[in-house]
């Protein structure tokens, strides 16, 4: 929906920004007071106008948030309104009033539906309000207002507002090395001027670089301002917050999609009115209504769960620069391994580019080293080669801790019938079923769909026919049981590690030496710190590769990186042993020689020869549709529509690498476009000019991720 006109009843002042509902048809809604600026040269006759209902008590939305939503709109060509719903949630309109929350109460409802069942199981241990509750279980509000009914769900009252503990500036400050202390001092002293500022802070794992940027939140909170911290992963944050909490003295407030509507409500009338000081949260909270932001950090910023793929198709690393920008503030990125088009940036000197060269307290970085497999063909059931084996033996023999990478949840990626050659599928993608031996599953990590382990082959009908192929992080848990069968072992995937009380148990455990191996998806790549941990090892190093994505090679280099980066961070020397098959790959090289510039000079060269992001633009047209003829006419009369201009090249249509998802068949147009050109407002002009029939949805991702 775009802006509407509307006449100001007498006695009634009302500014830009200012919520406001207003009659639509025969509907009552809420909206915003927009500045005349983005209405320009609309004349609607007074008298035809209808008046503005009333004016909403919620905290206006500030001229930097407004010229922040018209710049996520403009530039991901998204609705202004689907913007304005991420800066006002629907949270915000429960004003002071008690929130009545519901949970499970004991008592089964008299008939039980498909739907209730899924609701009674999906909900146990949850709690919230009747829309969370339907978005929890996957049902409709109706079927939760049936078990309210039915007395299977009960009323809970909370109250709206808490006290907040106060984080404090002076609370244990950190004695910082030279390094340190330099890099802090100038982001801090940015903070406290004021004005916008974006920084690169690049620094090697196990640097410091959370002790740094800490100082820059520190001198937020000197100057009265708020902070925010971007963090990838919100079930992780547990070690972060122990260290937030030792530094400041108290827990910063929280901000992602598992809180109860209470404490999401509490959260951001806390951060609109300013009581909240300092926020950490996942990428939503760069829509929080600050009323006065000094610092953002977007910490790991290389991170991919910083790009939104669903609604606004947004990264939250750009919008946080942008969002700096609108607020006069300053923007910090930190990573170990930035992303190219970060890189650029910096080399530019769009970004100031700070650098921790060294780790903390003099630990040294990993010795790292490739494992040519071509010359170790992997014997059934074992994954793990005779070198990487024994490393592990003698980790172990030390007493130290081992961490084995591959990124692959699961048993097996892949299951298949040995009789008839049916490979599992799961009905609504183009994916194949995986296998979840732990709890006896096949499932889909695209929709989620699951189902029982079968029997027999589903296609032929025989029996014990199925095999699982290839490795998944449970399956090499299963080899080390077999090779080490005193060794102590956690696995760690989202599966398993998949809320923050986990996390922390995760992290007691290991710290109390209860663990000797350490089996992990990219999830424990991320910012752990453990000392006892000397041995990495990348079980396979060529997975991400495959594919003809324009970022394989960068996430690659990335992952890996990160994930050596866990090792020898305390006193005792790391060591890191990649398995792969094309070990003169540059990026292994790169890997192996601790030069990680080699590999960035490349692919930068690379990317600028291609003319691909950042030296050119790029956006991705996705057309679905459950008829699949449907979305095929459709992506193709879009591509019959593509302007011709200098400059710009439509690939496509073709099936998108996900040719069917949850159900909707997929068509893509890759756009490729030279960066002088206005590659949005082209895009905009061209859709507009294209009717879909209903049951076709057109989204287009503006930077994509994957290709
Ligand atoms: P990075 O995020 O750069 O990988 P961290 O911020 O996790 O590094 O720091 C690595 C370890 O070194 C952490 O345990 C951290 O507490 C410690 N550390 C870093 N700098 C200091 C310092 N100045 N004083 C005390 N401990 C520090
Ligand atoms: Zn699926």
């Amino acid at each position: 929906m775009g802006a509407l006109d509307y006449a100001v009843p007498a006695g009634l002042t009302l500014a830009p920004g200012d919520a406001v509902s207003v009659p639509l048809g025969p509907r009552v809604i809420s909206g915003v007071v927009w500045d005349e600026g983005r209405l320009e040269g609309r004349e609607v006759e007074a008298k035809r106008l209808r008046p503005v209902a009333g004016k909403l008590d919620i905290p206006p939305l500030s001229a930097p948030m407004r010229r922040l939503c018209e710049w996520v709109a403009d530039y991901y060509l998204a609705s202004l309104a689907g913007v304005i719903r991420m800066v006002w949630p629907s949270v915000a309109f429960l004003g002071e009033r008690e929130i009545v929350e519901y949970r499970l109460g004991g008592q089964l409802p008299g008939r039980m539906t498909p739907a209730r069942l899924q609701a009674v199981e999906r909900l146990e241990g949850r709690q919230g309000i009747v829309r969370d509750l339907a978005r929890m279980a996957d049902v409709s509000e109706a079927v939760v207002r049936g078990l309210v009914t039915a007395g299977t769900l009960v009323a809970e009252v909370v109250g709206a507002d808490g006290a907040l503990a106060q984080p404090d500036a002076g609370f244990a400050p950190p004695v910082l090395e030279a390094a340190q202390a330099e890099v802090a001092g100038e982001m801090a002293a940015a903070v406290g001027a004021g004005g916008f500022a974006p920084y690169l802070l690049e620094g090697v794992t196990g640097s410091g670089k959370t002790e740094v940027y800490f100082e820059a939140v520190a001198a937020a909170l000197e100057a009265g301002g708020q902070a925010l911290v971007l963090v990838p992963e919100i079930a992780l944050t547990a070690p972060w917050l122990a260290r937030f909490a030792a530094r400041f003295g108290c827990a910063p407030v929280s901000w992602h999609s598992d809180l109860k509507a209470s404490e999401r409500r509490a959260a951001w009338a806390a951060v609109a009115d300013g009581r909240a000081k300092v926020v950490v949260g996942a990428r939503s909270a760069l829509f929080l209504p600050f009323k006065d932001l000094r610092v953002t950090i977007v910490d790991e910023a290389h991170e991919t769960s910083f790009k939104q793929e669903e609604g606004v198709h947004y990264h939250a690393r750009d919008v946080a620069v942008m969002r700096a920008r609108e607020e006069d503030a300053v923007v910090i990125l930190a990573t170990a391994t930035p992303a190219i088009e970060t890189q650029v940036q910096a080399a530019k000197g769009t970004y100031r580019h700070l650098q921790l060269p060294a780790r903390f307290g003099g630990a040294q970085m990993p010795d790292i080293s490739a494992v040519d497999l071509r010359r170790y063909p992997p014997a059934r059931g074992h994954w793990l080669s005779p070198p990487l084996a024994a490393a592990v033996t003698a980790t172990l023999g030390r007493g130290e801790q081992a961490l084995l990478f591959l990124n692959r949840r699961g048993y097996a990626p892949l299951t298949l019938c040995r009789h008839c050659g049916e490979r599992i599928q799961c009905p609504n993608c183009t994916a194949w079923m995986v296998e979840h031996r732990l709890s006896k599953r096949l499932a889909c990590h695209h929709c989620g769909h699951q189902t029982p382990v079968p029997p027999r082959c589903p296609e032929c009908g025989e029996a014990d026919s199925l095999v699982a192929c290839g490795p998944g992080v449970e399956r090499i848990a299963e080899e080390v049981g077999r090779v080490w069968p005193e060794a102590r072992v956690a696995i760690v995937t989202s599966d398993t590690v998949n809320s923050p009380a986990r996390a922390a148990e995760l992290v007691r455990a290991v710290e109390a030496k209860e663990i000797d191996v350490l089996i992990g998806t990219q999830m424990v790549t991320k910012g752990y710190h453990f000392p006892e941990l000397t041995l990495v090892g990348v079980v396979d190093a060529d997975l991400g590769l495959s594919g003809g994505d324009l970022r394989a090679g960068e996430r690659t280099f990335q992952q890996v990186a990160q994930v050596a980066g866990r090792a020898g961070r305390g006193a005792k020397p790391g060591k890191v042993l990649i398995q792969t098959h094309q070990p003169q790959a540059r990026l292994m090289q790169a890997l192996v020689a601790g030069d990680p510039a080699a590999f960035y000079e490349a692919e930068t060269e690379a990317r600028r020869d291609l003319g691909l992001p950042p030296f050119g633009r790029l956006a991705a047209i996705i057309v679905s549709s459950e008829d699949a003829a449907a979305a095929l006419a459709a992506a193709r009369a879009i591509g019959a529509a593509a302007p011709q201009m200098e400059g710009l090249s439509v690939l496509g249509p073709a099936a998108a690498p996900l040719a069917m998802l949850r159900g909707r068949h997929r068509q893509r147009l890759l756009v490729q476009a030279r960066r002088s050109l206005a590659l949005q407002r082209v895009l905009r002009d061209w859709l507009g000019a294209v009717a879909v029939p209903g049951n076709v949805r057109v989204v287009v991702d503006v930077d994509p991720y994957s290709f």
